[in-house]
């Protein structure tokens, strides 16, 4: 049944999506978020590269976070759950108190001490979570949340819970159904792994479905969608993972324990969904690779200024590897990429107020002053 308006990715993927036919659906509307082709950036214009964003800080909780988390809160509350639990870098506890909060249950967040951005921590006080900070990183946490599931009655929402990673995997079907087909490459931040993994399951999906109904709720499959009732996807794209170079456990083939980087949400040594990731970026014929901190500031930056989008830093790294990968030529003139921007820059003002402050200009409140300040700087 058709609703008239948008009411989230659980009621528009049903039929692709692992849960009970009479669940209560705890959604705040996420999804459907916009895929915006970028005009200004010249590494992808000189080469006849469509280049777009998949801006998924547009989510009710400013991160992709939430694609996963509807569907995890929602088959907890089913299985009878009265408290989950996450370790975190941020936004997942951002989005588990804020779903936790819709279903009328309990968050328990672990967080490493003081390596978590404002915004996100902001979050989860006013959603109501309980907040346990750890002296000690992302990765510490990790693994206290699974040890301490086994010993008390709470339901793990991080992306080891399979139904995360079946929420994601719904942002590759509205890339696919928005340009017709899966992109030449999708670019993607790596952290946890989940993400990367999650797209891979949606892109396969899709491709092993070609020429057969895909959902019945969903643009694919309705008689007024532009793909009259069939799905037409059947390429898959190269899936590129990128890290920050103090926290690229992928590039060095190994486990990192002190994972240290600007990028807070992929600042993780010890990727969950290691195994995952590596087949999604083999099986595609894709790759991972690395930048560094003053890197992936600067493709902030210039997203920024250059198109008009904010986002988080770790969320830049995709595009760094982009942009990168466009002028080493492994990425083909004439390609269509899609990054997917992982999280909204309001989530991390300090690092934005950081690098821009030089630019801020104080004068005297009086017409001259103005005047010659836009004059100067025109
Ligand atoms: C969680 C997160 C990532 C990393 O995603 P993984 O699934 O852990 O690899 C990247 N960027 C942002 C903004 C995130 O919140």
């Amino acid at each position: 049944m058709k609703k008239a308006h948008y009411t989230g990715l659980i009621d528009r993927y049903r039929d692709v999506l692992p849960l009970a036919a009479d669940c209560r659906v705890i959604s705040l509307c996420e999804g459907d978020t916009p895929l915006i082709e970028c005009h200004n950036i010249k590494q992808a214009n000189e080469r006849d590269i469509k280049l777009f964003l998949k801006f998924e800080g547009l989510n009710p909780t400013g991160s992709f976070k939430d694609r996963g988390m509807t569907v995890a809160v929602t088959q907890a509350v089913t299985e009878g759950s009265q408290a989950i639990i996450c370790a975190s870098t941020g936004n997942t506890s951002a989005s588990a108190a804020a779903y936790a909060a819709r279903a009328g249950i309990k968050a328990f967040v672990l967080i490493p001490d003081g390596k978590i951005a404002m915004g996100k921590l902001a979050q989860a006080m006013m959603h109501g979570a309980s907040i346990i900070q750890i002296r000690g990183n992302f990765d510490d946490g990790m693994r206290l949340v699974k040890e301490v599931a086994n010993e008390a009655p709470v339901n793990i929402v991080n992306s080891i819970n399979p139904y995360r990673l079946q929420g994601q995997k719904t942002a590759a079907y509205e890339i696919a159904e928005a340009l017709g087909q899966s992109p030449d490459f999708h670019c993607i931040p790596v952290g946890n792994a989940g993400n990367i993994s999650a797209h891979w399951t949606g892109y396969a999906e899709l491709a092993a479905s070609s020429g057969k109904h895909v959902t019945k709720a969903c643009g694919f499959c309705n008689g007024d969608c532009q793909f009259t009732g069939k799905s037409s996807i059947s390429n898959r794209p190269k899936m590129l993972g990128y890290q920050a170079a103090g926290a690229a456990p992928f590039i060095k083939g190994s486990m990192i324990d002190n994972p240290d980087t600007v990028a807070t949400a992929i600042r993780i040594g010890h990727p969950q969904s290691w195994d995952l990731a590596q087949a999604a970026v083999k099986e595609s014929g894709g790759w991972f690779n690395s930048f560094t901190d003053e890197e992936i500031l600067a493709t902030q930056k210039l997203l920024a200024t250059k198109e008009g989008v904010f986002c988080e830093p770790a969320s830049a790294t995709s595009v760094t590897g982009a942009l990168h990968d466009m002028e080493v030529g492994n990425i083909q003139n004439g390609s269509t990429v899609v990054c997917t921007v992982t999280g909204h820059g309001l989530k991390d003002p300090d690092i934005a107020i950081k690098q821009s402050a030089t630019e801020m200009l104080t004068i005297d409140a009086e017409l001259d002053s103005v005047k010659r300040a836009i004059l100067n700087n025109i």
